[in-house]
């Protein structure tokens, strides 16, 4: 742990654990009561402790707020006199990316996987990585929490592997009507259990031919997750798959080629086939590449923000 994770404070209430009083204690030791700082300098109070998986804690606080960390993690109390004022804990993972490179076996990923998506949207989201390789684990677990961080309103019930049709990377089921049965993605078995060739297919899928046409807008396993992502989002906001198709439209109707061969490179083939696909590439297309995204990409993301803004918070 880097000295500069922490974040001294000079004031709290008095800590209730006389073993406390000094030095470092392990996250997994607080208790309910404890008060820390993070890093934004704000105080919390310690609502419960919880396992997020083998080697991680959740902590609660009274205010709503969680906080993921390895159990072994230490906090250090701040005033070392016999009325102890505080607690520290380091800085939470500056990314994603990082919380999830902390967890080491296929269960840990899930664990961290759903106590982040319950950190970010409030609510639980199972996660079953059995069967994959454990870094492609990581980036799809990644792309997913990316997804939620964009749309936090968005309902998914569940994520895991399943044996898909040859060709198929992922897939998002989803039950029109039936609010209380959450969409569920599943990723290719063989795909994510096989790295080298997972990566050769999608890097072999995105690259671009000669007339500007690519098979996807990416090469990542995050980036599938992200595609899957947004058929989430097009079941959660109705519409928004038929607003990207006239969005594509519209701007191929603009154009003096073929409208497929112009959306195969401002999108993809695979955003070709269905409105709810071209909804899926120009979504996995701005969370990739940002402002490098195609044009059409960004004017599709674009107006789903505005419609969500407009909806508010669900
Ligand atoms: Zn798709």
């Amino acid at each position: 742990m880097r000295a500069a994770d922490l974040v001294r404070i000079a004031e709290g209430h008095p800590h209730p654990g006389q073993r406390y009083r000094h030095g470092w204690i392990p996250v997994g030791a607080l208790n309910k009561g404890d008060r820390f700082v993070d890093s934004a300098g704000e105080h919390h109070d310690v609502d419960r402790i919880r396992p997020a998986g083998p080697s991680h804690v959740q902590v609660s606080t009274t205010g709503g707020r969680h906080f993921v960390r390895h159990a072994a993690d230490t906090v250090q109390v701040v005033s070392p006199d016999t009325t102890p004022s505080g607690l520290v804990v380091p800085r939470q993972p500056a990314s994603l990316h990082e919380a999830l490179a902390d967890a080491q076996t296929i269960d840990d990923i899930a664990r961290v996987a759903e106590a982040e998506s319950e950190r970010i949207t409030g609510r639980v989201t199972s996660f079953d990585w059995t069967g994959s390789d454990p870094q492609i684990a990581r980036e799809h677990s990644e792309g997913i929490l990316r997804g939620m961080e964009r749309y936090p309103g968005t309902y998914l019930g569940h994520v895991g592997l399943d044996d898909l049709e040859p060709g198929v990377l992922g897939l998002t089921t989803w039950f029109e009507g039936y609010r209380d049965r959450l969409p569920v993605i599943d990723f290719s078995r063989v795909h994510s259990s096989d790295p080298d060739r997972y990566r050769g297919v999608l890097w072999r899928s995105s690259q671009r031919g000669p007339d500007g046409r690519r098979g996807l807008v990416t090469d990542t396993p995050a980036a599938v997750a992200l595609h899957e992502f947004g058929h989430v989002v097009s079941a959660n906001y109705q519409g928004f798959a038929d607003i990207a198709g006239w969005l594509a439209n519209k701007a191929a109707a603009g154009q003096s080629e073929d409208r497929d061969v112009f959306l195969a490179r401002e999108l993809s083939k695979h955003g070709v086939k269905s409105v709810m696909e071209t909804a899926a590439e120009a979504f996995a297309d701005v969370m990739e590449h940002g402002d490098g995204a195609s044009e059409l990409s960004k004017a599709i993301v674009a107006r789903l923000d505005k419609g969500i803004a407009e909806l508010g918070p669900q």
